[in-house]
């Protein structure tokens, strides 16, 4: 008999799952709130249940999606970054990182990417398949477990294109929020999406309350199309009209991520398109200097950044610059997949 995988459902399913084994709804609120806030692994330390109840429901239920497969810690400490073998045999990453009091963990929505951006380790995988809510999920707690402490911020920016699984992504950050269980707000929740325009809308109708966060990454149709080939179906014009309507919705701005490359997009033409693309938006901006994947490319130099910064000033939008941690590391999305594949093929 297939046994009933606890780790993704919603408080909902617990209590129709309780119900059809003729247990009251409060048997549900007990196990969502031993799983998803207790953290526990294995029913038998549900105390509260009798050993008989426990006894009964380990002939149908099983928890867990993941498994610890690497993990490296970066020198300062302050990174953890983890690869997870998945049942069926599949690799997907995330990590933890601290800065100050802030603990963020970055996960992942799909095994691979089917976007194939060219700066992006995980685009060169190709896609394999999406996350289920229960996969999603259990990264998160794998993690949390592992280092003993809540996380204050989650970030949908590690292997995957996360409107491209929008449903289970969606699902599985409400359950994340619900107050009993992992409980990191929405607020707290970004989603990031390399421009999939009707996703864009289709979050702001439905007044998804998540924060949004958009890899832009060049500000001409002709480098963004390089880097990133869903600029040749959703192109700039229709991403920024997209992004304009996302606004006029939402009381919250979102987030414009500028994937900053040395010589590709970082010089002065590329910050004056940006200056004229940024005009009348509402939103921040997040500079993330590249973080090499090959020998293709290099990251900017302090100066380039400091340059488009001075620059954007006089726009009065809030712009800031991701100081990567953990480059030693291999922090960037699909790094540690492939330093394991290389790995296993010595
Ligand atoms: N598919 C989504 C979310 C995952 S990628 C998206 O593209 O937004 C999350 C972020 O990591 C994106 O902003 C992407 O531009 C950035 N990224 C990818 N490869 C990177 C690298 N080598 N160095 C720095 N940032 C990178
Ligand atoms: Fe996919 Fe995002 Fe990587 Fe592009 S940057 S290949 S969309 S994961």
């Amino acid at each position: 008999m297939n046994k009933t995988n606890l780790t993704g459902m919603t408080l909902e399913e617990m209590e129709d799952f309780m119900a059809s084994i003729g247990q009251p709804a409060f048997r549900a609120r007990q196990l969502f709130n031993w799983l998803y806030k207790r953290r526990i692994s294995d029913v038998d330390e549900i105390t509260v249940f009798s050993k008989k109840f426990r006894d009964e429901l380990k002939e149908k239920v099983e928890m867990g999606h993941v498994e610890i497969a690497d993990r490296q810690i970066s020198a300062d400490g302050e990174t953890n970054k983890f690869l997870f073998r998945l049942r069926d045999g599949h690799f997907i990453e995330s990590v933890f990182m601290v800065d100050g009091k802030r603990r963020t963990v970055c996960l992942s929505s799909q095994v691979g990417c089917a976007l194939g951006c060219s700066f992006c380790a995980t685009g060169r995988m190709g896609f394999q398949r999406n996350l289920s809510v229960g996969e999603i999920v259990d990264q998160l707690l794998a993690v949390l477990k592992t280092m003993d402490i809540d996380a204050t911020n989650l970030v949908f920016m590690g292997m995957g294109e996360p409107f491209l699984n929008y449903e289970n992504v969606i699902k599985a950050a409400t359950l994340i929020g619900h107050s009993d269980g992992i409980a990191v707000g929405k607020r707290k929740i970004t989603i990031s999406t390399a421009g999939l325009v009707p996703q864009i809308k289709r979050f702001a109708d439905e007044n998804q309350g998540f924060k949004l966060a958009i890899s832009l990454n060049a500000s001409d149709d002709l480098s963004r199309s390089e880097l990133m080939p869903i600029n040749k179906k959703y192109p700039l014009r229709q991403l920024i009209e997209a992004a304009k309507y996302y606004s006029e919705r939402s009381r919250h701005l979102f987030t414009f991520e500028y994937l900053m490359i040395a010589g590709v997009n970082d010089r002065k033409e590329d910050v004056e398109n940006l200056k004229k693309l940024l005009r009348g938006l509402r939103c921040k901006v997040n500079i993330i200097p590249y973080n090499p994947t090959d020998d293709r490319w290099q990251a900017p130099t302090e100066e380039a950044i400091q340059y488009f910064l001075r620059e954007l000033l006089p726009l009065r939008i809030i712009v800031s610059v991701r100081r990567s941690k953990g480059v030693d590391i291999d922090a960037a999305c699909g790094q540690l997949y492939h330093s394991h594949q290389e790995q296993a093929a010595k």
